[in-house]
């Protein structure tokens, strides 16, 4: 059955690139309503489907944005929604992206669960990959969704640096025999303090810290407790690439298989599989 919170739940938290405080409030969604941002400090009041249609950039992090309205860095928010298993929500918000929070999915998993799950009365839409469909860069970059009888998720990465031994670059998930909670959710983002120093310049990743983020230097790890995971930089693609794939607006059945992409691949993939139409869609209760 669909499924929404029972109650109210508010956060806050910093956001990644405008390091302001940003409230946000899960609220239950009747069925069939989908998950809605709503901009709440906009007069009147802008809601943002978390639609694939309203995808406007994808640098960085996953930005929609309606009638001027945007709400950046969705993608660890809609990952948690898709790991709880939830259809239909409103997402009250002050501010023009997403709090960053701790960098990965696990604080909003607590939160959406703190609300209390509600079940509809009213089946679930769920997505089946009936035929393959692939999307490739000119760097070599690829990601491609397979049809399979489960969800299946694969991702490796190919970083030249220390910290980055072959083990760390890979990691996958079946999510129907392993838990997103436990194995992917607390997956945080990472980046170099190179490129750090760079968006600072440019008024981007103001809130940035390694309170949300695992910082990398030249040869080693800066954050004082180490990794979560042995393969968190990977596992965390995965985390992204779940938010990403949600856009669709249902949980995919088949496999996912992603090769150094990112949020613009993701974007692009999504886009040939509505054009190749190779999906179905599948009611379950
Ligand atoms: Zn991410």
């Amino acid at each position: 059955m669909q499924t929404s919170i029972a109650n109210s739940v508010s956060a806050t938290g910093v956001g990644l690139h405008s390091g302001k405080h940003i409230y946000l409030t899960f609220r239950q969604a009747p069925p069939n309503t989908g998950i809605i941002f709503r901009r709440i400090d906009c007069k009147p009041v802008r809601e943002v489907p978390a639609n694939m249609a309203f995808i406007s950039d994808t640098r960085l992090c996953t930005t929609l944005e309606r009638h001027g309205a945007k709400v950046a860095t969705v993608e660890h928010l809609l990952s948690a929604i898709a790991g709880v298993g939830i259809d239909n929500l409103y997402i009250d918000i002050d501010g023009p992206e997403v709090p960053i929070m701790d960098g990965s999915a696990s604080p909003f998993v607590f939160l959406l669960k703190s609300g209390g799950l509600y079940r509809q009365h009213v089946p679930k839409r769920l997505i089946r990959i009936t035929e393959p469909v692939s999307v490739t860069d000119d760097n070599g970059a690829t990601c491609e969704l397979l049809p399979h009888d489960g969800r299946k998720i694969e991702f490796s990465i190919n970083f030249e640096h220390p910290a980055f031994s072959d083990s760390v670059q890979r990691a996958s998930i079946d999510l129907d025999k392993e838990s997103y909670f436990i194995d992917v959710s607390r997956a945080r983002t990472f980046g170099f303090i190179t490129q750090l120093e760079m968006l600072k310049k440019q008024n981007l990743a103001l809130g940035a810290s390694l309170n949300n983020a695992i910082g990398l230097d030249d040869t080693t790890i800066l954050n004082p407790d180490g990794l979560r995971y042995n393969n968190e930089f990977a596992m965390h693609k995965i985390l992204d690439a779940i938010g990403d794939l949600h856009l669709l607006g249902s949980v995919i059945i088949g496999t996912f298989k992603g090769h150094c992409s990112g949020h613009r691949m993701n974007k692009l993939l999504l886009d040939q599989l509505v054009s190749q139409q190779s999906f179905e869609y599948v009611e379950v209760a």
